[in-house]
Order: structure tokens, then C-alpha cells, then sequence
């Protein structure tokens, strides 16, 4: 009898398995269309090469954060040079940079591949006309509103925002902080500093202190040293949090130096923004193995971008990607309503559909919290598929990943 189960058993189990391996095929099949990383870095090196071949620079250069800073691609003659571009495509680029200014690093240049119209860095990188539609707000968050001391914002009870600096490896088309980003590279003078820190140590609350810019790992070492350092040792300042997209735009950033000082002040959590897994590189890799390496934690903040990361399987490719990169998916933005980045937009439904797409069919470690800021400040929403068909104070009546509808008690015991 005992045999005639385990057969049964085993039958049901194999049929449920060759359910699941049939579930699995639509993304193992678009896996097999994507070129294979050996083609993927023979690209770059032949972008490298010829990046290297218009503005100079030796193979110890190219490592060194401070050349790739000094050299971003600022001028459409020489991006044009570097990529082939037309007359009418570098004009428009100036057009653009009348209003919004825009630099791109010579390693995240690196990644755009041949097709460069379509290639998802490209299009984070380079000015585009519909920059100057109509509509959006530089401020959509009312940050102005919320500064209640030099490189302050307070949004929340128990944590705020310093912000050290505008300047960014490179200028995202997509950038939410807009109105941050300026004309000029500005890093917040000592003095506004130890102003933020005395507001910090004054509110005994703050428990969660976020350094952010622009990008707060373009602050030298020294700066930031005496920025963690005071933080550090305020009793109440429980955890420290980096927002950076230096391991995206300027791996090389990512210094042994740098990392002995992350590791002298844990806990530190570094929040950074893969959008895509084309910039999960080897360079980017040892980046995020460095941070770990001394201590700091790794998350995610994609944002939902139409045109680079608004497909399911694009968005699982990503979340599996930096997982073998120690990055945990932490969120996914729902992109704000700012000024000249509305052709990034999405609805929010899409958003929904890639979350459902995740939910079940891959680990929870894979699936972000897709997040709503609400307009004027008001917080973040996090929004996810309705899994709740009803409840009263007997039963909860829920629908599982694959849309099956079960029913549990939801009685005090
Ligand atoms: S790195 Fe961040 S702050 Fe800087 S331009 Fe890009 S999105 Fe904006």
C-alpha cells in the first residue's frame, strides 16, 4: 500500500514539476536570444578602444576615477566622433544642453553598443529632443518645502537626507533630482555640512541618516571620512545610508581607500541604481564586491524607464543579475512627473504587470517593492497586485501567484 502512495506521489509530483518547467520556458526561451556576455564584452572593448582613440588616455587612466571624471564626454563633436553620429544628431544634442546640461563617463560610454539608437545606455546618457516637451515639474516632491537646514530634507519622523553634492559621474536623462543638478559641479561647502550634522544631532529622533546628492561617492575621501565619521558618533544615529550610481556610471570609484573608510563606520547601507542588465559589467562587479567586502549592504533603486527597462523579462534578467552581484532588488520607482523626462514614463499598471510577472515565478530576493512617490512630498506608496479578494472577520478569501483562489480562517485564536 505504502509503495502504491509513494508511486502516486511521485506521478503527482513530476506532473507539477513539468507544470513549472512549462511556466519557465517563455523566459529560458528569451534568455537564449540575448548575446552571450563573451560578445557583450568584446563589444565594449571595441567601444573602449575606440573612446580611447579620440580623447587619449593609457589602460592605468581609464581606472582611475579622477581621469574618467576630468574626461566625461561633454561635447557632441566628440560623442559624435566616438559614435557616428549625424550633423542633425549632434545639433539636436546642443539644442538640448541649451536647457539641461549633460556628461557622460568614458567607461559608461564604453557599454553602448554598435546599434546605439536603441541601446538602453544610450538612452540614458545622451540628450534627446523630447527633453523639451512640455509639462512636468523640476520640484514635483516640494523638496524646496521640506529644508529645514542646509542640505537638509525631512520628509519622514525618524530619518532625513543630507545632501553633500550636485555633481553625478554622469548627467541621467531620466534624473529625478533635475532641479539638483545645476550648471556647474558644486559640492556642498564645509560649513552647510556641519550645519546638516548639528540639525542631525539636535533631533535625538533621527535614527537613519541618508548622504545623498547628486551622488554622494563624489566626494573625496577626505569629506567624506569627517561626514561618516561625525555621524558615526552621534548615539542616536542608529545606520548610515550612501545613495550613489557610481558602481553603474564609475565603477572605478569604488577604491581600496575608499572602501577602508565604508568599513570603519557600520552599519552602512549603499542604495544604488541598476536600470538595466547591460550595466551589470566585471567593473561594476568588483565594485559591488569591494562594498561588500567592507561591510556595506547592497541595494537596488531601478527606476521604471519606458524604452529601457519597461518589459518583464528585462526587469527579472536585472533582479537575477544583481543578486550574483551581492545587490539586493530593493525597489522599483515609479518615475515621478519632472520636467523633460516625461517620454520615460510609464503607466502605473505596467509597473504592476512586471511586479505579477515576478511574484511566484521567480524568489522573493528577486522581487522589489514597486514604489509610488506621492506628489508634494506626501511619501512613498508601495503598490502591488491585489492578492486579496476579500476578508471578513471569519476567512480571507486570497489568490495565489498562479491566479488560484484559496480560502484560510481568519479567526482569533
Ligand atoms: S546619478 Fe542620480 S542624481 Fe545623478 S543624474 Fe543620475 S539619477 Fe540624477
Amino acid at each position: 500500500m505504502r509503495e502504491t502512495g509513494d508511486i502516486n506521489n511521485r506521478h503527482q509530483s513530476l506532473l507539477r514539476s513539468r507544470q513549472l518547467s512549462d511556466d519557465a520556458q517563455p523566459y529560458q526561451q528569451f534568455l537564449s536570444q540575448l548575446p552571450d556576455e563573451k560578445t557583450i564584452q568584446a563589444g565594449i572593448a571595441r567601444r573602449r578602444l575606440q573612446i580611447q582613440a579620440v580623447i587619449g588616455g593609457t589602460d592605468q587612466d581609464w581606472s582611475n576615477w579622477k581621469w574618467q571624471l576630468k574626461h566625461r564626454i561633454r561635447d557632441s563633436r566628440i560623442l559624435g566622433q566616438i559614435l557616428g553620429l549625424t550633423q542633425l544628431e549632434m545639433r539636436r544634442i546642443d539644442r538640448v544642453s541649451q536647457v539641461y546640461r549633460w556628461a557622460i563617463s568614458p567607461y559608461y560610454l564604453s557599454l553602448v553598443d554598435e546599434d546605439y539608437e536603441n541601446s538602453p545606455i544610450y538612452r540614458q546618457a545622451v540628450p534627446d529632443l523630447r527633453e523639451l516637451l512640455p509639462g512636468g515639474s523640476l520640484d514635483p516632491m516640494n523638496e524646496a518645502l521640506t529644508s529645514p537646514a542646509p542640505c537638509v530634507t525631512r520628509r519622514y519622523p525618524d530619518r532625513l537626507i543630507i545632501n553633500v553634492t550636485n555633481q553625478c559621474a554622469m548627467y541621467c536623462r531620466h534624473c529625478q533630482r533635475r532641479r539638483n543638478i545645476g550648471e556647474h559641479d558644486l559640492h556642498a561647502c564645509r560649513e552647510d555640512i556641519a550645519r546638516a550634522v548639528e540639525y542631525v544631532a539636535q533631533n535625538r529622533e533621527v535614527r537613519d541618516v541618508l548622504i545623498t546628492g547628486g551622488d554622494a561617492l563624489l566626494l573625496s575621501d577626505r569629506m567624506l571620512d569627517m561626514l561618516l565619521n561625525k555621524l558615526y558618533h552621534l548615539p542616536h544615529v542608529e545606520i548610515i545610508r550612501i545613495g550613489t550610481r557610481t558602481p553603474v556610471t564609475l565603477p572605478q570609484r569604488i577604491t581600496p581607500e575608499l572602501c577602508d573608510i565604508i568599513r570603519k563606520y557600520p552599519p552602512i547601507y549603499i542604495n544604488t541604481q541598476f536600470n538595466h542588465p547591460l550595466e551589470i559589467t566585471p567593473e561594476s562587479k568588483q565594485a559591488c564586491d569591494r562594498l561588500a567586502e567592507a561591510g556595506a549592504i547592497l541595494g537596488n533603486q531601478a527606476v521604471l524607464l519606458r524604452g529601457i527597462n519597461d518589459r518583464p523579462y528585462i526587469m527579472r534578467r536585472l533582479n537575477h543579475k544583481l543578486l550574483k552581484i551581492r545587490v539586493r532588488p530593493y525597489y522599483i520607482f515609479h518615475a515621478k512627473d519632472v520636467k523633460g523626462t516625461r517620454h520615460f514614463q510609464t503607466t502605473i499598471q505596467e509597473g504592476m504587470d512586471i511586479i505579477a510577472s515576478l511574484r511566484g515565478h521567480t524568489s522573493g530576493m528577486a522581487v522589489p517593492t514597486y514604489i509610488v512617490n506621492a506628489p508634494g512630498g506626501l511619501g512613498k506608496i508601495p503598490l502591488m497586485p491585489n492578492h486579496i479578494m476579500h476578508m471578513d472577520a471569519d476567512k480571507a478569501v486570497l489568490m495565489t501567484w498562479e491566479g488560484n483562489i484559496v480560502e484560510i480562517s481568519n479567526k482569533k485564536a
